[in-house]
């Protein structure tokens, strides 16, 4: 009797357990479909770098983190760090520009640790309102980088509901990638900790859409064999390999590539399989697949998790420093 009792409350813990974790889950997908509906809007006008639709998504942003409970480490006590002065452009030379970074931190709880900091990073802008392809002038972005931004406010979520991992955590939003990294630029010149004390960058860019060239659940690391941060994060779970698609230089066409080059080890995950809707209209979210979206931030909780509670400090391989 005794045993079949227990056997009662085990199948009936194990039920009630199985029925919390559906609900977990469809409460992170409603989440993710939420932030993207948002972030991936026409009303966001394709997010443009330095307008005021990428102030509004910066807003968006502070908003959230306020939400799940991560502090500010922006200007003044805010989340937003306003960026304004001369910045070199590509084309034009030198401009005055002004954007924003979105900052939230949590702070680690370990002593030793707390001073050791993983970066998580996306961008927030895109292209804004341009010529018309299909009669659509609106650049949504929605894989590159709304899906990204989703990615870095999930993992803030679940670190911010449990106890404070041993390292710090930033969580950091930049403005005007896609202008040349303005927003990325100034950060380094007016970073919130000491640059030294960052040991690892993860930015987030267009997990949106599974890439054929790698397994349906994997993602893909720029840069993977040029430190032991991919390889270790892989035996922590991450279904993470290394960049299929090395002709297209992509270690160097993100955010990361400005903190790898001041020493920090910085590379970006992804999913982007070269899809035609790059940097046009149709870039929106009826061609986000949400199955995969959803899988590849689960996919990166655990090990981000690990990384930011344990003493592995990552290293660049030798002779492969940018
Ligand atoms: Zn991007």
């Amino acid at each position: 009797m005794a045993t079949r009792i227990k056997l009662f409350l085990f199948c009936n813990l194990f039920c009630f357990l199985t029925v919390i974790s559906a609900q977990q889950s469809n409460i992170d997908q409603a989440l993710i479909r939420a932030e993207m509906e948002f972030l991936a809007s026409d009303a966001m006008q394709g997010r443009a770098s330095g307008s005021h639709d990428e102030l509004l998504a910066a807003t968006y942003l502070a908003s959230q983190l306020r939400e799940i409970g991560v502090e500010p480490a922006g200007d003044e006590g805010a989340y937003i760090q306003n960026v304004s002065g001369e910045f070199n452009f590509y084309r034009e030379g030198k401009k005055q520009w002004t954007t924003r970074n979105v900052i939230g931190r949590i702070t680690g709880r370990d002593e030793k640790l707390k001073d050791q900091v993983i970066l998580l990073t996306a961008h927030m802008d895109h292209l804004g309102v341009r010529e018309p392809v299909n009669g659509d002038n609106i650049y949504n972005g929605a894989d590159d980088d709304a899906s990204g931004c989703v990615a870095v406010l999930q993992l803030a979520r679940a670190l911010a509901h449990k106890k404070p991992p041993k390292r710090t955590v930033f969580f950091v939003f930049f403005g005007s990638e896609e202008t040349g990294g303005q927003g990325n630029r100034y950060f380094l010149e007016h970073p919130p900790v000491p640059l030294k004390n960052i040991i690892a960058n993860l930015e987030f860019e267009m997990i949106g859409r599974p890439d054929s060239a790698v397994k349906p659940d994997e993602l893909w690391l720029t840069g993977f064999d040029r430190s032991n941060l991919g390889p270790e994060l892989a035996k922590h779970g991450a279904r993470l390999v290394a960049d299929p698609h090395p002709k297209q230089n992509f270690f160097q066409r993100s955010d990361n590539y400005a903190l790898a080059k001041q020493g920090v080890v910085a590379h970006t995950v992804s999913s982007f399989g070269l899809h035609s809707d790059y940097h046009r209209p149709g870039d929106d979210i009826a061609h986000i697949d949400f199955a995969h979206m959803e899988e590849a931030i689960h996919s990166m909780l655990g090990p981000v998790e690990w990384l930011a509670n344990s003493e592995f400090k990552p290293e660049w391989v030798e002779g492969k420093k940018p």
